[in-house]
């Protein structure tokens, strides 16, 4: 029997969804309201700018590695590091700040603000990469049908 999925949306989750499934031998249909596939991801161009309307940057790139190994084709997509990551411009002010992912170079670029930002930075991201490993595995990898069945895989992690 031919198996056959209909999926309601163009957005990176619809689009990854509809790859999964076609190299699992699905036939897929994608709908989409808008004229243009992406949801978010795409672009508005307006008096010759281009605005992001969703991801700027993509932290979580193994993850276009997982899907593409799981259909068994070559990542097409080319990823290039950053840094700085981005430039914040506040109003009224004339240097842009920089995040940076050295946190050395963080720390002088925001020296008038936070003393000692780059031990104080390490420490946080070492507390939010143990917390985000716990919370990956149990809660975010997994699917759930009820909210009484997310919470209580939630409440095990520490
Ligand atoms: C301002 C902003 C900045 C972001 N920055 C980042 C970033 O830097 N890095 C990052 O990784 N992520 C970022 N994100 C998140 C990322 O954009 C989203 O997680 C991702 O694009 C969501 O994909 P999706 O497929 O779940 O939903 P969407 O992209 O919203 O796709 C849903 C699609 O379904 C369509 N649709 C909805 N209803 C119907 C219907 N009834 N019939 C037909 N079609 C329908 C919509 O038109 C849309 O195309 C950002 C998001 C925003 C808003």
């Amino acid at each position: 029997m031919n198996k056959s999925a209909i999926i309601i949306g163009t957005g990176l989750g619809g689009l990854s969804t509809a790859l999964r499934l076609s190299s699992k031998g699905y036939k897929v249909i994608l709908l989409e309201k808008h004229s243009t596939p992406g949801g978010r991801m795409n672009i508005i161009e307006m008096d010759c700018f281009r605005f992001d309307m969703g991801p700027s940057f993509m932290s979580m790139t193994y993850e276009f590695d997982e899907l593409f190994n799981a259909v068994g084709i070559k990542n097409p997509v080319e990823f290039e590091e950053l840094e700085p990551l981005y430039q914040v411009y506040f109003e009224g002010k004339e240097k842009p700040r920089r995040i940076f992912k050295d946190l050395q170079k963080l720390e002088d670029e925001f020296k008038d603000v936070e003393p000692d930002l780059a031990a104080k930075a390490d420490a946080y991201l070492k507390r939010a990469a143990q917390f985000w490993h716990d919370t990956q595995d149990k809660v975010v990898k997994s699917n759930f049908d009820s909210m009484i069945k997310y919470l209580l895989k939630f409440s095990t992690v520490p």
